[in-house]
């Protein structure tokens, strides 16, 4: 019989760790610690520490980080902010959702990530803020980007939702630029078993802000500074994160070693992800380019291998956008890649026999189409 090898196995990690999560679900419970509270405290410094930046605050999913981030860096009506096309429309949405406008970029041929040599064109006076995405979990260029930013004195907010455990020239992604944005979404490489996410920032002031903003524009408890909102981790998400950052490491070391089996042994007519030597990469997908691609993906499914493809159309030309009118020829590399790429599966808890598996599912694809 075959047996199925799925995109992620959330099931597989929670059997390996089932005990410490159980008895730290429960915990939670016995303290009646459901929202804020001693676990999310732990959760924030353990965290902190491990990206190895001065400040984390625990917010309720990945998009209310960045836009409480952008809100408490002062982003409003009236101000531009500058991102990649490639990504998840929670990036841009939290620009708009602060009344900002979207200004999109192309990405890199050879990375995928922000074309640092095309920002400059997008900047002008009212350009505030640069958001780079790590996107597959891949820093992007940051020396680059913060060279501009600090040519014309832009914040830079890290969209490192796909980026935990990865690293930039030996540091941990998620303390180089005025804030960094993290989701503990449950399929991300740090998840939780609902919505969760996280900021991370060196500047004191601006974290304070950032809690502040998270919890309705307060530090004590009816002492409202200014409206903010409700974005707040539950102890449940940082008991059970609080085990899982342990484990964080080893399944980012395992995806990695995943992903070399597939650079070594995928057809040389598949394109394999370019990895910059001075990036480590967190591998949340690892992504090909293939020819014949949604052939490529239903032959694989008929081979019990789940696929995805991140993201079938940029975000310039989501009809979500439409009113801004972009041209494919505005953002040829990533309307190019939207057909072709295809996200193979990796997770940590993927063995070497199924990572085998999948390459010769994909190399036999390629070696039939190539007969043809
Ligand atoms: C997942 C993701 C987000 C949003 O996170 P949520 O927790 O789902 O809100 C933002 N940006 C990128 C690149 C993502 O992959």
């Amino acid at each position: 019989m075959e047996y199925k090898i799925p995109f992620v196995d959330l099931r597989a990690q929670y059997l390996s760790i089932k005990k410490e999560i159980d008895d730290a679900i429960s915990n939670v419970i016995s303290e009646s610690a459901f929202v804020g509270g001693r676990f999310v405290k732990d959760f924030e410094r353990k965290f902190a520490k491990y990206i190895g930046a001065k400040n984390c605050i625990a917010v309720g999913n990945g998009t209310d980080a960045l836009f409480i981030a952008l809100k408490s860096l002062g982003i409003s009506y009236g101000d531009e902010v500058i991102t990649v096309a490639n990504s998840f429309i929670a990036t841009s949405e939290a620009i708009t959702l602060c009344g900002a406008t979207v200004r999109f970029v192309d990405c890199k041929k050879d990375t995928y990530t922000i074309d640092t040599d095309l920002i400059e064109s997008q900047i002008n006076e009212r350009t505030k803020a640069i958001i780079p995405v790590h996107l597959y979990g891949q820093a992007s260029a940051m020396e680059d980007i913060l060279k501009i930013a600090t040519k014309y004195n832009l914040f830079v907010i890290e969209d490192a939702a796909q980026a935990h455990g990865a690293e930039y020239k030996d540091k941990k992604i998620g303390q180089m630029g005025d804030a960094s944005c993290f989701s503990f979404y449950p399929g991300k490489n740090l998840g939780a078993y609902g919505d969760g996410g996280a900021i991370t920032t060196n500047n004191d002031d601006v974290a304070r802000k950032i809690r502040m903003y998270a919890n309705h524009g307060r530090m004590e408890k009816y002492n409202h500074e200014f409206e903010g909102t409700n974005s707040r981790m539950d102890g449940i998400q940082a008991a059970i994160l609080n085990v899982k950052l342990e484990h964080l490491d080893n399944w980012v070391r395992n995806r990695n070693l995943i992903a070399k089996i597939y650079n070594d042994n995928l057809s040389k007519s598949v394109v394999a992800p370019f990895v910059e030597n001075y990036n480590y990469h967190a591998y949340h997908l690892y992504v090909i380019c293939i020819e014949n691609r949604d052939k490529a993906m239903a032959s694989l499914a008929k081979n019990q291998i789940s696929t995805g493809i991140h993201y079938p159309i940029p975000l310039p030309f989501l009809n979500a956008y439409r009113y801004l009118k972009y041209l494919p020829e505005q953002f040829p590399v990533a309307s190019h890649l939207c057909k072709v790429i295809l996200s193979l599966p990796i997770y940590g808890e993927m063995t070497e026999e199924q990572a085998y598996r999948v390459v010769e599912s994909v190399n036999k694809f390629v070696d039939n189409e190539e007969m043809e």
